[in-house]
């Protein structure tokens, strides 16, 4: 049924910056009658969104991130490009307060008329997070940003949210430090394609033997027969010494790889884990709690197996 458009919709495609923001405070609330017109807005622009260069990226706090992002979204704006700077920050999710969320540690990008930087939504679920963060993505492609980069701290989970909405996963990591004091779980390094070694200024020598341990873990991780074998660089934030090699990694990695796909995988898990959510929730609310726990206790006692407690509640009483 064709409906009115919204009327976020044409400033927002048109590039309007107020529409852009204005669009994702209706996207980040959590009011009903909001979250209706949130996706009727989303489902409006759905067709312009998806022209972007997704960039995720992780990192203990601390390795330079912000750093990173100023001084590469700088290069990518005066080449021209239109830069849109999001994050997934764990923390803001259970004290609504966010530890990424300073628009002062990017201060170039902040002012620049071609930059976007929206701090992490707070409060929630880490899982509403990253959906909303997921959603301002493509409230920010239909804007006309070409280039998106997804920040999260690199402590645990939220790496998984991001490297499932972004096309590329960057992991930096510092020179002088072995993966376990850096605390690098081998989860988070499976999820990269390109690893940075950060800080090469400081001690170089370090930075190359940091690079030459990481090639040899990711060697080691790679999958066989992968088109695209994760690569680590070396490069400084602060100098920008590096950062173009490491531009040159990404477009060789979009070459190489059938983004489209992992697109359509990345969509289709989604739409699996939201419809699992929703289920799990319609469910609780259709059953009685005391029913429930009347099962499990039997499943508990050994009187039922767990799949006959399940096909139990799962059958009309
Ligand atoms: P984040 O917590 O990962 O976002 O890290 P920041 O970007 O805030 O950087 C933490 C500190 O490291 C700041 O004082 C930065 O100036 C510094 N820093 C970041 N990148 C570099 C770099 O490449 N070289 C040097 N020497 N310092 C850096």
């Amino acid at each position: 049924m064709p409906s009115e458009p919204h009327p976020l919709t044409i400033p927002l495609l048109a590039g309007n910056r107020r529409a852009l923001a204005r669009a994702i405070t209706l996207v980040e609330s959590t009011r009903p009658e909001h979250e209706a017109q949130a996706q009727a807005l989303l489902a409006q622009v759905a067709a312009h969104a998806g022209r972007s260069v997704r960039i995720g990226l992780t990192g203990v706090p601390g390795v330079g991130k912000s750093t990173f992002i100023e001084a590469l979204g700088l290069r990518l704006v005066d080449a021209g490009h239109r830069v849109a700077v999001l994050a997934v920050d764990p923390t803001s999710a259970r004290t609504g307060g966010s530890i990424m969320g300073d628009k002062t540690r990017m201060p170039g990008l902040t002012v620049h008329p071609h930059a976007f930087i929206r701090p992490s939504p707070s409060g929630g679920t880490l899982g509403g997070v990253a959906r909303r963060t997921r959603e301002t993505l493509a409230l920010c492609e239909a804007a006309g940003y070409d280039t998106v980069l997804v920040e999260t701290v690199g402590v645990g989970q939220s790496e998984t949210h991001v490297a499932a909405m972004t096309d590329v996963f960057v992991l930096l990591t510092l020179p002088n430090a072995g993966d376990e004091l850096q605390g690098i779980k081998r989860g988070i390094m499976e999820l990269a394609d390109l690893c940075v070694v950060n800080k090469a200024d400081v001690d170089p020598a370090a930075a190359v033997r940091a690079q030459t341990e990481l090639r040899t873990a990711l060697t080691l991780l790679a999958p066989h027969g992968a088109v695209w074998r994760p690569v680590a660089l070396r490069a400084s934030a602060r100098t920008g010494e590096g950062l173009a090699e490491v531009w040159a990694a990404v477009e060789a990695y979009l070459r190489v790889t059938d983004v489209a796909a992992r697109r359509r995988a990345q969509t289709a898990a989604w739409f699996d884990d939201l419809l699992r959510e929703s289920a799990w929730r319609a469910f609780q609310a259709g059953i009685d709690p005391a029913r429930l726990s009347s099962v499990r206790s039997r499943v508990q006692a050994g009187a039922l197996t767990a799949v006959q407690g399940v096909a139990a509640l799962l059958a009309p009483e």
